[in-house]
């Protein structure tokens, strides 16, 4: 076994904590990526989960979405939770006007997809080939409303909403595993950083 992935994860905004410390519990060396710069030191980055048109203004003014656009191309495993996730879809509806997206996932992500009915709630999912059910916390989610032909989806809601996708190296999830003690999603990232670095 080589030395511990190194895993970034974009800190910009959000819960940049807490993905940092379910990274650390599984081995990681985790950093915070603010800069272009901070990528070259990376095996793999995590975007966070939080508000979406914030992080992607923030990550344009600070020089960041093309080097992130340029990594994924590359190859960089990504993991985007909630915000992360539209941040990682080709397509969003319900954006802010002018709000872009790193990209990378044949998906269509619907942003704020519960509306102000259900802001927040947490349930028992399948994911597809594991035996145990995930508990997943949703926090002004988005859904997945389509899933390209690159794309596979992983989880599902009961009425068949999707909220957990898969494209080659990225992974999307529309809740936090990283707030309720979940950490077979970060796990699988990792198992996808080492399989490529
Ligand atoms: N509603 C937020 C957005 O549009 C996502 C919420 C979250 O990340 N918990 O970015």
């Amino acid at each position: 076994m080589g030395a511990a992935p190194r895993i970034g994860v974009l800190a910009l905004q959000g819960d940049v904590r807490e993905h940092s410390a379910v990274l650390t519990r599984l081995g990681a060396r985790v950093s915070r990526v603010r800069r272009p710069s901070d990528l070259d030191a990376i095996d793999g980055l995590v975007l966070p989960g939080g508000e979406s048109s914030v992080i992607d203004k923030l990550a344009r003014a600070f020089g960041l979405q093309h080097p992130i656009r340029e990594a994924r191309a590359a190859g960089m495993p990504m993991y985007g939770t909630c915000a992360g996730l539209i941040l990682l879809a080709d397509r969003v509806t319900g954006a802010i006007a002018g709000q872009e997206s790193f990209g990378g996932l044949d998906v269509v992500v619907e942003r704020n997809a519960f509306g102000g009915q259900v802001e927040s709630f947490e349930t028992d999912l399948a994911v597809d080939g594991w035996d145990a059910p995930v508990h997943a916390a949703f926090i002004r989610a988005p859904v997945v409303t389509h899933v390209g032909e690159r794309a596979r989806a992983l989880a599902a809601l009961p009425d068949g909403r999707v909220v957990a996708v898969e494209q080659g190296n990225l992974l999307g999830t529309a809740f936090h595993p990283e707030v309720s003690g979940e950490t077979r999603f970060h796990e699988r990232f990792l198992s996808t950083v080492n399989a490529v670095r």
